[in-house]
């Protein structure tokens, strides 16, 4: 189903599928700035939960010794636990808020 939308920017009539992204026939520009800009943020918010719960592991290097090793090992442990709650929980709240 089409809808038309007025233009914002030159004020002239465009068909519209309702998406953020549709564009004005005429002039080219965005016929839902207000829904285009809440969408690209959106993205943006994304983006950045992605990079803060990304966590640099451990590398455990094969010259290390035996107790390097052992230590690294655990902290690994603990980074793989802190990663997999951290991926259990946003997947919980995808699933809550679809
Ligand atoms: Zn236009």
């Amino acid at each position: 189903m089409t809808a038309s939308r007025k233009c914002p920017h030159c004020g002239h009539w465009s068909a519209w599928n309702q998406s953020p992204t549709d564009l004005c026939e005429h002039c080219h520009h965005p016929l839902d700035p207000i829904a285009l800009e809440r969408q690209q943020a959106q993205e943006d918010r994304r983006e950045e939960e992605k990079k803060r719960f990304t966590v640099d592991l451990i590398q455990i290097n094969q010259e290390d010794s035996a107790f390097t090793k052992f230590y690294k090992s655990i902290g690994l442990g603990f980074q793989l636990a802190f990663v997999g709650i951290v991926s259990f929980f946003l997947w919980l709240i995808a699933l809550l808020a679809g």
